[in-house]
């Protein structure tokens, strides 16, 4: 946690950790503090660097309201997203494993799951998606995530930077009435039989793109998810499964959007 950490893509640098108050109007907070412009797995307020989860004793005002009233409810979706860089040792009763952040970040979640059951998946190089994920420090004085919630948690078996690529893709086309190659981005209509979701021009694209593919396609819809997350309306926490039927519900209204605006 010494290291210097990085800014998100919008430039927006994060200061200290520490309490964020919001309270009032929404108008009131157009800032980088509570806004990111970035689309995606690239937002900052959906999809935050370490420091700037809620804290178990410092509720983060980005994420709850309700301070006037003393009683916090959860307000917007987030997410936290790290790449496993060390590969999870048995036994599992608490297992601990290291992530590193988009923004540099290094840090540790330790699993107090029912039975001592982790995610699928969870090995080095894969990335680690945590649901309403929050900060905490442990006895030994270090900082984490202590996750006792297996259906918030999820390993997508690629590297963050693999995965925010496909969902770049996933956004645009749930975004734009015309639909493109996942793999060289030219339009077409042409898409994968098995998740419906990835679009490929040709047999050559969709073979090019097949051995990550093949790794992504079942998990397409939670990836679909992962992209349209910071834009989705907010009713309540979500898991892994109503996070799909949400997110594809949400596409559907996109485009229907964008079928009006085409006309
Ligand atoms: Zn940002
Ligand atoms: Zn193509
Ligand atoms: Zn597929």
């Amino acid at each position: 946690m010494s290291r210097s950490i990085l800014p998100c893509s919008c430039g927006y640098l994060f200061e200290e950790s520490g309490p964020i108050f919001r309270d009032g109007d929404d108008d009131e907070y157009d800032g980088p503090l509570f806004n990111c412009p970035e689309k995606g797995l690239a937002n900052h307020i959906t999809y935050p660097p370490f420091r700037r989860l809620s804290d178990e004793y410092q509720p983060s005002g980005l994420y709850y309201r309700g301070w006037d009233s003393g009683i916090l409810q959860p307000a917007i979706h987030w997410c936290f997203v790290g790449e496993i860089i060390a590969d999870v040792l048995p036994p599992v009763m608490s297992s601990v494993t290291t992530l590193r952040t988009r923004f540099g970040e290094e840090m540790i979640v330790a699993w107090y799951t029912d039975n001592g059951v982790l995610p699928a998946n969870m090995k080095k190089g894969n990335t680690l998606c945590i649901l309403y994920a929050e900060r905490k420090q442990f006895l030994d004085g270090r900082n984490g995530i202590r996750q006792e919630s297996i259906g918030h948690a999820y390993v997508f078996p690629c590297t963050y930077e693999q995965l925010r690529a496909e969902t770049h893709h996933l956004w645009r086309n749930a975004h734009e009435k015309a639909k493109h190659c996942f793999q060289c981005n030219k339009a077409t209509g042409s898409r994968c039989g098995k998740c419906k979701l990835a679009y490929y021009c040709s047999t050559e694209c969709q073979s090019a793109a097949w051995g990550l593919h093949k790794k992504l396609c079942g998990d397409e819809a939670k990836i679909l998810g992962l992209a349209l997350m910071p834009e989705m309306p907010f009713g309540d926490q979500l898991s892994w499964v109503t996070l799909v039927t949400e997110a594809k519900e949400f596409a559907k209204t996109l485009a229907e959007s964008s079928d009006v605006s085409a006309n």
